[in-house]
């Protein structure tokens, strides 16, 4: 069987564009591997959103060119945001690549290998088509064993925020028919994932366009399915967070207590030179309505520091929001500037110093609300979905001869556990049951806890108690 290795790089659209890449080939007989010296056709899924992930890109496809030396017959492929936005360039800059596809080129990329692998011609395809080709499903997924899974509802974005290339490399917004996505979730779960995450740019307007429904309506849908234990979504854009929306956190079971919203910045001056379309005191609104829903509501973030003219006032606005609101974890990113996006031309571009500086003092600031929420849940049972073994090696008192689990809870925290062998048997927790921890210690990244019970069997009784509660 020939072998594919997919390299992927950026969010997790591009998580899931690969595996419908490796659905995409499975009629071609590839079967995909993790050893890149096995493989006959190895593909990059690129992201073009800051200029530090299309250096990635091309260091790692300068590294193929002694894999090529070396096998002949590899093919290489190049896919995503930056094979959308360079098409043929990326054929002149590199005579390893054999082929370059856009996102939306993944439906036909069967036809595409085979051009390569039959004729030994160089192609490109970054065709633009408007809406959205789905693929068959018929061939279902590979099951490997991963428990929560993102499905893409929706491609591209309209909103044309000034920094970022997204409507340029991904195409206007075009949204997935329902049906095709809740029969996606349903052949996901009856596989035996338990938890999705709904993924788009601006998940809020889903369906508005061809007018298929509103995102919760959908979100109802999927909360039908049986077998799914829980719903999460990501990206919500302010501007179109409605009411509709905050109150599905209160009525639907499986939406988990968690919302990503970005707001990349405090100060109203740079959220309009953004183009965001909202300012500060609409999006404390927002917050304060989804925690009327649901006090436990986990909230997360998206900053960038250094946008052109960001002053130290602007930047002292974006601290107070933190300390406004209170935000359980960010993600914050030093302004990259992208030719394709408005803003490179702006005035008041900021020096690579003094977003630096910035960037430390608004991660230091955060660290502070992300640890005081961590610390609130000491003493409190959590209940985690188990994904696999932690990757953090244990500290001294937590290191027993048992492995550490990891799994999260419903506000997407991470939590680690030693399997307790006083409680139900050696073997009893396994990736894709829940287990009842209560935390006895909280990190900046992680938590950790003991075990008080473990499911018996994917959505069963809850089994041996083994902690006083
Ligand atoms: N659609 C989402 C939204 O509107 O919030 C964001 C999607 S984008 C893939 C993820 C994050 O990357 C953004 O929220 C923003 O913080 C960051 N980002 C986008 N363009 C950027 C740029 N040119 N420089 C630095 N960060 C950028
Ligand atoms: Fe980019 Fe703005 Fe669209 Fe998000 S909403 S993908 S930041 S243009």
């Amino acid at each position: 069987m020939p072998q594919l290795y997919i390299n992927t790089i950026g969010c997790q659209m591009n998580v899931y564009d690969s595996d419908q890449i490796e659905r995409a080939l499975a009629p071609n007989g590839y079967s995909r591997t993790n050893q890149l010296e096995d493989a006959d056709l190895v593909i990059v899924n690129t992201c073009a959103i800051r200029a530090k992930a299309e250096q990635k890109a091309f260091s790692f496809v300068g590294r193929l060119a002694r894999l090529k030396a070396r096998k002949p017959g590899l093919i290489v492929g190049v896919g995503g945001c930056v094979a959308q936005q360079e098409g043929e360039r990326i054929l002149a800059r590199a005579p390893q690549v054999d082929l370059v596809f856009g996102p939306k080129a993944i439906p036909r990329l069967a036809r595409l290998v085979e051009r390569v692998r039959v004729q030994r011609l160089r192609v490109v395809d970054i065709e633009d088509t408007e809406g959205i080709e789905e693929l068959d499903l018929s061939s279902g997924f590979r099951d490997d064993g991963q428990v929560a899974r993102f499905v893409t509802i929706m491609q591209g974005c309209d909103n044309f925020c000034t920094y970022c290339v997204v409507p340029y490399v991904r195409g206007r917004e075009a949204s997935r028919h329902p049906d095709h996505i809740l029969a996606e979730i349903r052949m996901l779960a009856a596989g035996g994932v338990r938890e999705v995450t709904l993924l788009g740019q601006n998940v809020n307007s889903y369906g508005q366009k061809e007018k298929l429904g509103t995102f919760a309506e959908l979100l109802t849908g999927v909360d039908q399915i049986d077998g799914l234990d829980r719903i999460r979504f990501t990206t919500s854009h302010p501007k179109d967070l409605s009411d509709g929306l905050i109150d599905a956190f209160g009525r639907l079971d499986k939406l988990c207590p968690h919302i990503h919203l970005p707001v990349q910045s405090g100060s109203d001056r740079v959220l309009k030179r953004m183009n965001r379309q909202y300012t500060r005191a609409v999006y404390l609104e927002r917050i304060a309505r989804l925690r009327q829903v649901r006090p436990d509501m986990a909230i997360t973030t998206d900053f960038i520091v250094g946008f052109p003219g960001e002053s130290d006032a602007d930047f002292e606005q974006t601290l107070g929001l933190i300390e406004t609101v209170g935000f359980d974890g960010v993600f914050a990113f030093m302004y990259s500037d992208r030719s394709v996006a408005p803003a490179s031309g702006f005035k008041g571009q900021i020096d690579d110093a003094q977003k630096k500086e910035r960037l430390q003092r608004l991660l230091q600031q955060q660290e502070v609300f992300t640890l005081s929420s961590n610390r609130a849940l000491i003493g409190r049972e959590q209940e985690v979905l188990v994904e696999g073994f932690s990757t953090r090696p244990g500290l001294a008192e937590e290191n027993t001869p048992h492995r550490q689990w990891s799994g999260r809870t419903p506000g997407n925290k991470i939590v680690n556990f030693n399997q307790d062998p006083d409680c139900a048997a050696e073997d009893a927790v396994r990736p894709g049951l829940m287990v009842g921890v209560r935390i006895e210690k909280a990190y900046s990244h992680s938590l950790w806890g003991r075990p008080i019970w473990v499911e018996e069997e994917p959505g069963g009784l809850k089994g041996d108690t083994c902690h006083a509660a």
